[in-house]
């Protein structure tokens, strides 16, 4: 703030500020002088301070962007890799239950084709086993 020295146009003494009034009086000859201020003057020292805070304020701003920028980037990279991961283990998971179920549906088939062969086997004893029988039977009647 910059203090400027007024003197009375009338007697030349120095005016004083009145903070009540809000006016300058001159002790000298009780003579008072309004005060007007001028609107569109900006003291260059508040102007300096003034761009400085803005220069800052930008400054913050860019870094607060680039931060973000950042932070964004490595949001959307992990999201990512856990799209990437969770796509793998679904792939991975479908394939091992496409084997296993391959797996079931052949040991099936395996166990089904033993079981009919066993029946087959037990069926061509079970007719040796009659032929035998009626062979004996034969020989036996013949005998008597
Ligand atoms: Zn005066």
């Amino acid at each position: 703030m910059k203090i400027v020295e007024k003197k009375c146009p009338n007697c030349h003494a120095n005016l004083e500020f009145d903070v009540g009034e809000q006016n300058v009086k001159c002790p000298s000859c009780r003579r008072a002088y309004a005060i007007e201020y001028d609107k569109d003057f900006v003291d260059p020292e508040v102007q300096l301070k003034a761009k400085d805070i803005q220069l800052k304020m930008l400054d913050d701003f860019s870094k607060a962007r680039s931060f973000h920028k950042v932070y964004f980037i490595v949001v959307l990279v992990i999201a990512a890799i856990i799209f990437c991961a969770t796509v793998f283990l679904a792939i991975d998971g479908y394939k091992e239950y496409k084997e296993t179920k391959n797996e079931i549906e052949t040991s099936e088939e395996e166990w089904k084709a033993r079981q009919k062969a066993e029946d087959e086997k037990y069926e061509q004893k079970q007719k040796e086993v009659e032929d035998a029988i009626k062979e004996q039977i034969k020989r036996q009647s013949e005998q008597y």
